[in-house]
């Protein structure tokens, strides 16, 4: 089973591109700092928040505009990968192996 799945996405992402001849914008350059800026945006809602109200941002006013975000950040990053011919699942799949081994349960 595939943790990750991006193919559709990827697809969409692609024709919404070629579409608009947004191709030649999405140099991986641009694209990596268009995904930091949407993780900024993303920061920016829960600046200055105690860390009781960000665990109960999704039930106040600005849950949409998490929500926004978040999927802004996904669309940024799969486009990347996808753009650098990087497989995803597999990239989460051998990164999450890695942290397993760096990361051990504690013993009981
Ligand atoms: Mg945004």
């Amino acid at each position: 089973m595939r943790l990750i799945e991006t193919q559709h996405l990827e697809a969409a992402l692609s024709d919404f591109a070629k579409a608009r001849d947004w191709e030649r914008f999405h140099a991986p350059k641009n694209l990596a700092m268009a995904l930091s800026v949407e993780v900024a945006e993303l920061v920016e809602i829960f600046q200055w928040k105690s860390e009781s109200e960000s665990r109960s941002i999704m039930q106040g006013s600005e849950a949409t505009h998490v929500e926004q975000e978040l999927a802004d950040i996904t669309l940024y990053l799969v486009r990347l990968a996808s753009v650098l011919g990087v497989d995803l699942n597999a990239a989460v799949e051998a990164k999450l192996a890695l942290n397993a081994i760096k990361y051990p349960p504690p013993q009981e």
